[in-house]
This record gives structure tokens, sequence and C-alpha cells, in this order.
């Protein structure tokens, strides 16, 4: 008799054991209440274009026929929407750059900025005066004036614009800057950006992590004049490690990493200046 309670009371310690055990192995420690605490990974489904041109409007790298301003503006034709991104510094400059590419200011459907320095918002005015009331998107860190007629609206976190269409949001610089990420059908993630002041390789790393599409092509300023051949060389690795494939550095990326990719890495070069094209899908 004695035995058997001991027994039986051996098996209940032992059950309440595993009980507890697989209390503990499932809730993870800290977590209040007893809950479980999930990571929570905001991924944002946008959906994607199925076609989408680029043009760089304004750049300080030349070609002939176009003004050079040092500063960047790319218009972005997709399937859902044309955007203008930044305006670089001078709204003349813009406004004649845009005729002689044959850019009607009326195709465009909204405008967004990249940070707030002069040669991503100095455009601003002419585009003010030809669409007033058109809605301008800035990271909400932005400090700079908009100025009037343009109604502005303050991005924090990656936000779909329109179908396949997202701002990244802002990381910290400073200055705070954005960038546009456009989902082109059967390619991944086309991201344009300013100036690159958080690194570019950080800001393609959140448009992959927040919108959970491969990159593919990186488009824009990087930021890296004077930086030497083997800073240039272990950006472009950090990119191609996230599987973008096309790297076009124009503005104020600097001529060495231009080199460095035209020379080391052709393959993945995209050679861009003001006026240059580039096309995706069918229109
Ligand atoms: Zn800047
Ligand atoms: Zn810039």
């Amino acid at each position: 008799m004695g035995v058997k309670l001991l027994l039986a009371s051996a098996f209940i310690a032992i059950g309440l054991l595993l009980v507890i055990a697989i209390i503990l192995l499932t809730v993870r420690p800290g977590a209040p209440g007893g809950e479980a605490k999930t990571e929570t990974t905001h991924r944002l489904e946008i959906g994607s274009v199925k076609s989408c041109e680029l043009t760089v409007v304004v750049d300080n790298n030349p070609d002939k026929g176009l003004e050079t301003a040092w500063g960047v503006s790319i218009l972005a034709r997709t399937s859902s929407g044309t955007i203008l991104f930044d305006t670089g510094p001078d709204p003349g400059v813009l406004e004649r750059n845009m005729r002689r590419l044959g850019v009607d200011p009326s195709e465009i459907d909204f405008v967004v900025i990249s940070h707030g320095h002069h040669d991503h918002v100095g455009g601003l005015s002419y585009i003010a005066r030809v669409r007033p009331g058109i809605t301008v998107y800035v990271p909400a860190g932005m400090r700079a004036p908009i100025g009037s007629g343009l109604k502005t609206v303050r991005i924090e976190d990656t936000t779909k614009l329109a179908e396949g269409v997202a701002v990244i949001g802002q990381l910290r610089g400073p200055p705070a800057e954005q960038a546009l990420a456009i989902n082109v059908e059967g390619r991944g993630l086309v991201i344009l950006v300013g100036c690159s002041h958080p690194g570019v390789v950080r800001i393609a790393e959140k448009a992959a992590k927040d919108l959970g599409v491969k990159p593919y092509l990186v488009l824009g300023g990087f930021h890296m004049a004077g930086a030497s051949p083997e800073r240039c060389r272990s950006v472009v690795e950090g990119l191609l490690d996230l599987g973008i494939e096309k790297i076009s550095p124009i503005h104020c990326s600097g001529d060495t990493i231009r080199s460095v990719l035209a020379q080391e890495y052709p393959e993945n070069y995209l050679e861009c200046q003001v006026g240059c094209r580039v096309e995706f899908g069918s229109p």
C-alpha cells in the first residue's frame, strides 16, 4: 500500500514537472502576464507595377542638350501613376529639362522628397506654380520649409502610396532621409535615393525588410564623393549581398564608385546621368 502511494506521488510529481517544462519552453521569459511575446515584423504588402520608366531630369553628371545642376530629380512613370522624386536645386533647370525631355507637369500625380537639402527641394517652387495643390510627401523629420501652394504630407514609417509604390520611411541622419521604392513585376524593387546620408546599404536593407521584396536596382545619390576604392567596393558588395543586380550611382556619389563599378562590376553597373532613361516592362 505504502509503495503504491509512493509510486502514485512520483507519477504526479513527474507529470507536474513535465507540465512546468512545457510551459517554460512555450512561453518566452520576460513576457508580461505569461503571454508569449512574438517579434513584430512590420512587413507591408504593396503589390507591384507592370511597367516602370525612369528619367533622370536633373543631375550634375552632364549629357549634351540638357542643363546640369548640383542636385537630383528623377521622374518615374509607372502603371500606377507618375511620380517626381526630388526636384533638383533650381526651378528654372527643372522646368527647362522637363520640357526638353518631353515631360508635361500635368502628368505628375505626386511628388516625393528624399530630404530637406536645397539640391533636392529647390525646384519645388516650379511644381507649386504649374501644379498648385499637388501632394508632396516629405520625411516627418524634415525641417526645411516646403513653400506655399503645395499639400505637404509628412511620412514617418514605410507607407504605400499607390499599387506597387511605397515610401521607405525615414532613417535618421541627420538629416532625416526617406527613399522611394517601386516593386516592378518580375524584377523586384527599384529604389530611388536622394543623397543616401544614412547610407545607401542601410536604405536598401530597410526597403527589402519593410516590403519583403528583393531589391533589383538602386539609382540616385550615394554620398560617396572622396571615398576610397576599398570603401566603394565594400558598399557595392553590401548592395550585391542584398540581391541587388543593377547599381546606378549619380549626383553626390563621386567618380570613384562609378569607375570601380565600370571596371570591376560591369554586369552590375548601370551608367546614368541627366537625361538617362531606364525602362522595365511594357508601357
Ligand atoms: Zn543632402
Ligand atoms: Zn544631394
